[in-house]
């Protein structure tokens, strides 16, 4: 039996006020159409939500105004609503008669760079991050995903005679540094709310509006941090032979760690190491007497993740050796391990996306970056975790073939999602999967 059989006939045991009685499958067309009346009606407000977020972005562990905005919306719905769970993390908990509890996850944070977009409501924020000033923007989309949580939740009250069970929203504070699913979990989570049955999220991408791309199993890569510190010997540019260079060392590194990549794993293997960050030195006549250096390895299997964290480990004391110099401190750390979709929660809602998207909901690779919604998912919730686009078909074709230019994607500083589209398709999606799941229960009773 599969998890989400067997969830679903055990939450299905629990409730017995529902009368028995056959159902007919969704009417997905008249649903969706339900919806986008809903969305569209909702739909100045959620915008405003929307750019003011975007306008005010705040950095892992940072989020209390974003939350605190949440935290409002989701009372005025009638959810009941708990913050500062895992520091900044918000609960917010929606009873409708008998039924599952569906988990519905958005990330609340942002990222310590500048945007550059030049939209009327891009972010000039800055902060204070790891003891240097920074911008912070919401380059991910984070954003986007927060309107779409807001709009669904509206959404599935506005429905609520269509449905029975429990909506468990949460918005998780540092998803960037791959640290507020576990803050969430260690605060109780699960244990002082219910544990819900299933859950979902989504995330958005540089691919089309109104495209919904999922995928059953490897969602997502595993995430380790690497910091290497190169140790030398400090003096004056012009007088190399006194010193130990650890610019020359990181240098060297950064090229040669490649090769672990291209000659010694497995080339149809994912696994990607790339170095992020090179702090060290202060002046141009200078040697410094260290450099640190900050990556990221992303993997999706156990051994192929083992074999490039060797070959890592391995050049940098080679480039460490070949200076004469200190063995470098090495540390790396397990960052999360790679979503896995369950199968019965995909089918489920599969059905239903497909009967709403047609050809625009379509299955796709794994993606290469890292999501700490696996901790939810490790914790037992047998989940779907599916990817929406943002931009203009047309610009999109065009960039394919050639004929325009590439369309900046997450984490650039000029990435910009088309909100209205791309929140309509989210608040869509996201409230078609809730229900089919929903519906799914309801009609194996
Ligand atoms: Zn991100
Ligand atoms: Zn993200």
């Amino acid at each position: 039996m599969t998890r989400f059989l067997a969830t679903l006939l055990a939450s299905a045991a629990l409730c017995t006020s529902l009368p028995l009685q056959a159902r007919a499958e969704l009417d997905v067309v008249n649903l969706k159409s339900a919806i986008e009346r809903s969305v569209e009606s909702d739909y100045p407000r959620l915008d405003a939500l929307y750019k003011d977020i975007h306008a005010h972005p705040e950095i892992a562990f940072q989020e209390e105004k974003t939350a605190a905005k949440l935290a409002a919306e989701m009372r005025t719905l009638g959810f009941e609503v708990t913050e500062q769970v895992g520091t900044t993390g918000l609960v917010a908990i929606y009873k409708n008669g008998d039924g599952p509890i569906i988990m519905v996850r958005t990330e609340l944070d942002a990222l310590p760079m500048e945007e550059k977009t030049g939209l009327p409501y891009a972010s000039r924020e800055k902060t204070i991050w790891q003891g240097r000033e920074t911008f912070v923007a919401h380059s991910c989309g984070h954003d986007i995903h927060m309107a779409s949580w807001v709009g669904t939740a509206k959404t599935l009250v506005k429905l609520k005679d269509r449905w029975r069970g429990t909506l468990m929203f949460i918005a998780q504070p540092a998803e960037e540094i791959v640290s507020g699913a576990k803050a969430m979990l260690a605060d109780g989570l699960f244990t002082r709310f219910p544990k819900p049955n299933f859950g979902f999220a989504l995330h958005v991408g540089p691919f089309a509006y109104g495209t919904v791309l999922y995928r059953v199993g490897i969602g997502s890569s595993n995430a380790d941090g690497l910091y290497i510190k190169f140790r030398g010997r400090g003096g004056h540019g012009a007088v190399p032979q006194a010193t130990i260079d650890p610019v020359m060392m990181s240098a060297r590194f950064v090229v040669d760690v490649q090769s672990v990549v291209s000659r010694e794993k497995d080339p149809t293997e994912f696994g990607v190491v790339s170095i992020g960050a090179i702090h060290g030195g202060t002046a141009a006549n200078i040697i410094p007497d260290e450099v640190v250096l900050l990556g990221t390895i992303r993997t999706f299997k156990a051994e192929v993740r083992a074999k490039m964290l060797a070959g890592i480990e391995r050049t940098a004391k080679a480039v460490a050796t070949m200076s004469n110099a200190p063995e470098p401190e090495i540390k790396i750390t397990e960052g999360t391990k790679a979503v896995i979709n369950d199968p019965g929660v995909v089918s489920t809602a599969e059905k239903v996306l497909k009967a709403a998207f047609g050809d625009k909901f379509r299955p796709s690779p794994p993606g290469t970056p890292s999501e700490d919604y696996s901790e939810f998912i490790n914790a037992g919730v047998p989940s779907m975790f599916f990817n929406i686009g943002v931009y203009e078909p047309e610009r999109v074709a065009a960039a394919r073939e050639g004929a325009g230019p590439q369309l900046p994607a997450n984490h650039s500083p000029l990435f910009a999602p088309v909100p209205k589209a791309t929140i309509e398709t989210g608040v869509a999606a996201m409230t078609l999967a809730v229900m089919s799941v929903f519906d799914e229960h309801a009609r194996r009773k």
